[in-house]
């Protein structure tokens, strides 16, 4: 190739994208140790419960303070409001009046998983079990014969809560769901995928030890509920007023030889929600703007609810703010930026047939932006404009970040959504972006340690913004 046909195609078509050609030295350890604070916070929070309550731990370490309706705020300040225990808000306040607009990182905490059913406690074949409601978009045949454990509250009638915890630690009983043997699968085999393994048996194995005497009926589960009696004060009727949720018992590793990604449970969205966490930590200075990390709750099932992005929490906490300086909250939105942090999926080179290659998102080429997400048309999607694609471009360039744009998969080969849409709806200007995620929504999902530490430089930068 001649020189001049070199220089031209460096200076008009696109450059390799992976990550580690463009990776600025000695950024290594730095990404290592930020993965290992990643990896701990992971297995800290499987659930949005726990994820919040270590949230808040690591926040007050660092010196947030809750925010009470009516107090004054000045610039450097940091403060948290916590949403009914599962979903969090939390500012550092800038130099520049709120009028002038925030920068908001939004990303969600909740993950798919198994919830208890109402009645969940049942006996049958002299085993017990606890039948499940599955919760976000799961392959359930993934979620067979992998041990899981327990955790959520359990509300009395008399206004305490329990907190219930089973197999989290190493030494802790597991619980299961048993699958056929391939013996006898003959039958089973011939089901279409989403078939085969139907909701309705979805149910843990809970103990199998009867007590009492031969006669006596239900034993086994007697026998469970009394060791859950023993344990947390709760008869059957409790499971009622409960929030008991099943997860994978496994706990996050670093996957390949070369140490280079990790694999585990709930990366979607803790991945993009610890970098925007942790940025909102490291900020030193006051930033220009005020800086605002949401971590919403329910984004699998649609983020309706009182604690999803859809509620006015979101709305209250703003507005409290904004009083603070006088300021109309609507005057604030209309300045403000979101990136509405969530994952996307990554390239998988076994199922090609579902990307378009010069559209997908890969492992390792850092924060995937996404113009828009939906499904079919669009349908679904806040589908930001090309000027806000621009600042961010501009914004990541300036900081070093390592980013690439992605749709999720084909057109027509499904789609997805994230609260973008619902930021958008505020008179916010709102982009999507997130960590490229390998099986996605699967027990043990898998993402590159690059592409973390790129999503939290780039949460950095919105929150640096001038
Ligand atoms: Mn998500
Ligand atoms: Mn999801």
């Amino acid at each position: 190739m001649s020189d001049t046909i070199k220089e031209l195609k460096k200076e008009l078509l696109s450059g390799n994208k992976n990550g580690y050609d463009r990776m600025p030295q000695g950024q290594s350890a730095a990404m290592e140790a930020y993965c290992a604070d990643y990896k701990a916070f992971l297995d800290a929070g499987k659930t949005e419960r726990l994820c919040v309550a270590e949230v808040v731990r690591l926040a007050e370490q660092r010196g947030y303070r809750p925010y009470v309706r009516g107090m004054a705020v000045q610039a450097g300040d940091k403060i948290y409001v916590c949403n009914r225990g599962k979903a969090v808000m939390l500012a550092r306040i800038g130099k520049a009046p709120l009028s002038e607009g925030v920068q908001i990182a939004a990303a969600h905490i909740d993950s798919p998983r198994l919830d208890l059913k109402p009645n969940p406690l049942y006996e049958d074949g002299e085993l017990a079990y606890l039948k499940t409601h599955y919760y976000g978009g799961i392959r359930k045949y993934q979620w067979v014969t992998i041990p899981m454990e327990l955790h959520g509250v359990v509300a009395l009638k008399n206004g305490d809560t329990v907190s219930v915890s089973i197999g989290a630690d190493p030494d802790d009983p597991k619980l299961v769901i048993t699958d056929l043997l391939p013996h006898l699968g003959a039958e089973q085999n011939k089901k279409p995928l989403a078939e085969a393994v139907p909701a309705e048996t979805l149910n843990l194995l809970l103990g199998s030890r009867p007590i009492g005497d031969e006669e006596d009926t239900s034993r086994v589960k007697l026998a469970v509920m009394q060791m859950l009696h023993e344990k947390y004060g709760i008869v059957e009727d409790d499971f009622t007023s409960a929030e008991l949720e099943a997860v994978p018992a496994v706990r996050s590793c670093d996957i390949g030889i070369d140490r280079s990604m990790i694999g585990a449970y709930g990366h979607d969205d803790r991945v993009c929600s610890y970098a925007a966490f942790r940025a909102l930590m490291d900020l030193e200075e006051a930033p220009v703007k005020t800086a605002v990390c949401v971590l919403a709750d329910k984004e699998e099932i649609g983020s309706e609810g009182v604690t999803g992005m859809q509620s006015a929490a979101f709305d209250t906490f703003m507005e409290d703010l904004c009083q603070s300086q006088g300021v109309p909250v609507r005057a604030c939105f209309e300045r403000s930026f979101c990136l509405s942090a969530d994952v996307t999926a990554a390239f998988d080179p076994n199922f090609p047939d579902v990307f378009e290659r010069r559209n997908a998102a890969y492992l390792n080429r850092g924060i995937g932006l996404c113009k828009y997400t939906g499904a079919r048309g669009k349908s679904g999607a806040s589908d930001a404009d090309a000027e806000t694609v621009a600042y961010v471009r501009r914004l990541f360039d300036g900081a070093g970040v390592i980013w690439q744009i992605a749709e999720l998969g084909k057109v027509d080969a499904g789609g997805g959504g994230t609260v973008a849409m619902y930021m958008a709806d505020r008179n916010i200007t709102t982009l999507d972006a997130g960590v490229p995620v390998l099986s996605m929504h699967a027990p043990f999902e898998v993402v590159s340690k690059l592409d973390c530490y790129e999503t939290y430089k780039a949460m950095k930068a919105v929150y640096q913004a001038q």
